[in-house]
């Protein structure tokens, strides 16, 4: 028997992903899939257009304002929530799919609907990306280049308020380095495997052979 037990939950682990814009959230995510694991990445709907090299259907569904009302009204996101003026949500479908086949899901979602996520699925498990200061997180969005003063100024008013959310959520991931960084993260989501919180029907069944 030794080592010949591995963990016993049917259902992938659902994995919220938060941290405030600049802290390198898409960067860790894009080394921490390198590894291939047993997950996948949400691909978000949005109505914000894309910025230059997003490609519609791969870093999100780029919907009009019409079609994510629809989305809503059929109950098509598990989760959704505006941020700076434009909607962003989760597709429920392709989720619920993935998590039924044993793989890891990991939304890349706002506090907001992090907070959603918590509050219907208890089981969810919640990791919040920090850079290692505000002046680091300033310097990061700034030398990016994708956004305009005066959205750069609204994120880091966002992203301060985010800050104060961290400690809503189980893991706190400190991104001084990605490599670093992506490797505490997948130690957190293979220890999160050996949670109570994913084994209780296998300790059940211990216990009705007992
Ligand atoms: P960005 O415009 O920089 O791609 O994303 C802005 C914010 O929206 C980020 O904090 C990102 O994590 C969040 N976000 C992306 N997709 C979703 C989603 O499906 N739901 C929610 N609630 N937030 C999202």
């Amino acid at each position: 028997m030794n080592g010949s037990y591995t963990a016993p939950q049917e259902h992938g682990i659902l994995v919220v992903f938060s941290g405030p814009s600049g802290a390198g959230k898409g960067t860790i995510l894009k080394r921490y899939f390198e590894d291939d694991p047993p997950a996948v990445l949400s691909v978000s709907a949005t109505t914000r257009a894309p910025r230059p090299g997003e490609v519609d259907g791969v870093h999100y569904h780029f919907l009009s304002r019409e079609e994510f009302e629809q989305l809503i009204a059929e109950d098509g996101v598990l989760e959704y929530n505006i941020y700076n003026g434009n909607y962003y949500g989760s597709p429920r479908g392709p989720i619920e799919e993935e998590l039924s086949k044993g793989h890891d899901v990991i939304l890349e979602i706002e506090t907001n609907g992090a907070g959603h996520i918590r509050r219907m699925f208890p089981s969810a498990l919640s990791i919040f990306v920090v850079p290692p200061s505000f002046e680091e997180l300033k310097k990061r969005l700034i030398g990016r280049g994708t956004e305009t003063p005066e959205e750069i100024a609204a994120r880091l008013e966002k992203g301060r308020s985010e800050i104060e959310m961290a400690l809503d959520y189980d893991y706190i991931v400190v991104n001084d380095e990605v490599e670093t960084a992506a490797r505490r993260l997948g130690e957190i989501i293979r220890s999160a495997r050996w949670s109570k919180k994913f084994n209780q029907s296998f300790i059940q069944e211990v216990l009705n052979n007992a």
